[in-house]
């Protein structure tokens, strides 16, 4: 069966989920949220005390974490870690750093990329990261690199940590942000960068209706209804 495959790529709060989850709504298509599956391996070393930045240790002890995806009934992704549901446990600053310091590593990366890619091969799907466009399906029917200044992506995120009652200050959101931009886009494995053939959308200016609509333009160019 030929899939068709949307990559999202983007910064840390660029608005990539919440676009994502409408979009795959709207047409019917599975979502995979990657970064979510980034976190869930940040999670299992916090767990096991082992720093996300030691190299050695992450690659010793990787092979006794197994990641699993699950969809429940209304769409909603499940990480599962050692068969353990994580789901709620990794949206933490913490878990957001580990994430962005342990997927660095080419151990990680590589034993994502299968599972990633599987997905797509059997569904069509909106999936979400930061190297999808580049890395993960580079055949993408439509590419879409979302972007925002980062003042504008802390103060988003600062709404959203307030309404799950977890408030920060925003100068500390916006240094968090500022350091994952660094990471992500410097390390030397499939580093945050947008695809030649994505077409790059700045979200400063708008609100999610508009970048929904903004968005469903780009893919109607390439899928047709
Ligand atoms: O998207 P989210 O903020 O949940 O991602 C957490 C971290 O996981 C990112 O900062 C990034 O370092 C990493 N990530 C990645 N590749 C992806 C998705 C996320 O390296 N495809």
């Amino acid at each position: 069966m030929k899939t068709y495959t949307i990559a999202i790529d983007g910064p840390a709060g660029a608005g990539k989920s919440t676009i994502a989850r409408r979009l795959a709504r709207e047409l019917g298509y599975c979502y995979v949220d990657t970064g979510a599956i980034y976190r869930t391996v940040a999670y299992f070393f916090s767990l096991i005390g082992i720093s996300p930045k030691d190299q050695d240790g992450v690659a010793k002890y990787i092979d006794e974490l197994t990641v699993e995806m699950e969809y429940d009934e209304e769409g909603k992704q499940h990480m599962i870690m050692n068969t353990l549901d994580v789901t709620d446990d990794i949206r933490t600053p913490e878990i957001s750093q580990g994430a962005s310091l342990v997927s660095a590593h080419k151990v990680v990366r590589d034993m994502l990329l299968d599972m990633q890619r599987d997905v797509a091969r059997k569904h069509n799907v909106i999936m979400d990261g930061r190297d999808i466009g580049t890395v993960v399906l580079p055949n993408a029917t439509v590419k879409i690199f979302l972007t925002a200044s980062a003042e504008v992506r802390a103060q988003r995120r600062c709404k959203e940590l307030e309404a799950k009652g977890l408030p920060e200050k925003y100068e500390k959101v916006l240094k968090d942000i500022q350091q994952r931009d660094y990471q992500d886009s410097h390390r030397a494995i499939a580093p945050l960068k947008q695809a030649r053939d994505a077409v790059l959308l700045d979200t400063s200016d708008l609100d999610i209706d508009g970048v929904v609509a903004a968005m469903m333009k780009i893919v109607r160019e390439k899928i047709p209804e």
